[in-house]
């Protein structure tokens, strides 16, 4: 309950930040707090140093720029989830983020603390992955763009280094006749994803086109699960034929364990919240 005693800082710019970030040892940027401070609590992590980045307006806000959305890493999930603009341009990601703890949390946590944090049941991973967003980062040496598929790289981990700042994601506008959904078993105790499946599937001429499936909570990290997207693409996407996608949504990947779901089960869990979104994105794809 009680954290070990930090120092506070609040920067008024990004730029500032950075440079505390690099002056100070065993800093840690502060977003939304709400993965940060439960650990801090617990004493998970005592960082000497807590650099409060809520300050900083341009990390703030979702705006459009050509076809893409670009979502700031500040942005909170209450936010996205009710952000016109995104219902409209990313309906998966304000979907994925309605989602999310309760709405205390979604009122404060951000985008880009849970994408950096990298909780291997957080739901965001899932949906970034689907809808192939680019996260911008800033470092010392300048800008660099990360995509979803290279972003996760463990658990609680990610690509964005100890230095760098993600500011924020990008995602391109995706053509008519495209579906989307994000469907969730959450952890009765914890409300975090046992399994979540965001799903993109494109329809030209009745067929599938293009389909990209976005898996959270049944391995280290998020994944694409890419033999269920090549048992998609090409097929009328009737019942049999999802059903027969479906069934490969956990290969390769060494399930979870917890006291609710062992690894078989949540492999399971995949293979049917797979199916179930799938369709859920084929009835909106042909509503588009
Ligand atoms: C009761 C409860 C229930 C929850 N349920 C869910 C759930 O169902 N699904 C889910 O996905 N999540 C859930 N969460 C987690 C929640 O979404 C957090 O808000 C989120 O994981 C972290 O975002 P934050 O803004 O709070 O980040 P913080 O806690 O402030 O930061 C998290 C980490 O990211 C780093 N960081 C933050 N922002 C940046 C940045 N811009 N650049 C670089 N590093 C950064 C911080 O230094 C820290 O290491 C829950 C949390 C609670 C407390």
């Amino acid at each position: 309950m009680i954290p070990a005693a930090f120092d506070y800082h609040a920067p008024a710019s990004v730029d500032e930040a950075l440079r505390l970030l690099r002056s100070l040892p065993d800093a840690k940027l502060l977003a939304g707090g709400h993965s940060l401070l439960p650990m801090m609590k617990l004493r998970v992590v005592s960082p000497g140093h807590v650099i409060d980045i809520g300050r900083i307006q341009a990390l703030c806000g979702v705006r459009e720029d050509g076809r893409a959305l670009v979502i700031g890493a500040m942005t909170t999930h209450w936010a996205i989830e009710s952000s016109p603009l995104v219902r409209a341009r990313a309906p998966l990601l304000a979907e994925c983020a309605s989602r999310i703890g309760d709405i205390q949390v979604r009122n404060v946590g951000t985008i880009g603390g849970s994408l950096v944090h990298a909780d291997p049941a957080a739901d965001y991973p899932a949906a970034v992955l689907a809808v192939e967003a680019e996260m911008t980062v800033v470092g010392a040496e300048g800008r660099r763009t990360i995509r979803a598929r290279d972003f996760f790289t463990g658990v609680l981990s990610s690509a964005v280094r100890a230095d760098e700042i993600l500011t924020e994601i990008r995602v391109s506008a995706l053509p008519p006749g495209t579906g989307q959904a994000y469907l969730k078993f959450p952890h009765p105790a914890s409300g975090f994803a046992v399994v979540g499946v965001a799903a993109v599937v494109r329809l030209r001429g009745g067929r599938c086109e293009d389909a990209r499936i976005g898996v959270t909570g049944v391995g280290p990290t998020a994944y694409r699960a890419e033999a269920v997207e090549k048992a998609l693409v090409g097929t009328t996407l009737d019942d049999r034929t999802i059903a027969a996608a479906a069934e490969h949504a956990a290969d390769g990947v060494e399930a979870n364990e917890d006291l609710f779901a062992t690894p078989d089960y949540r492999a399971h869990l995949a293979r049917v919240f797979t199916k179930r979104a799938v369709r859920a994105a084929l009835e909106r794809a042909g509503r588009a």
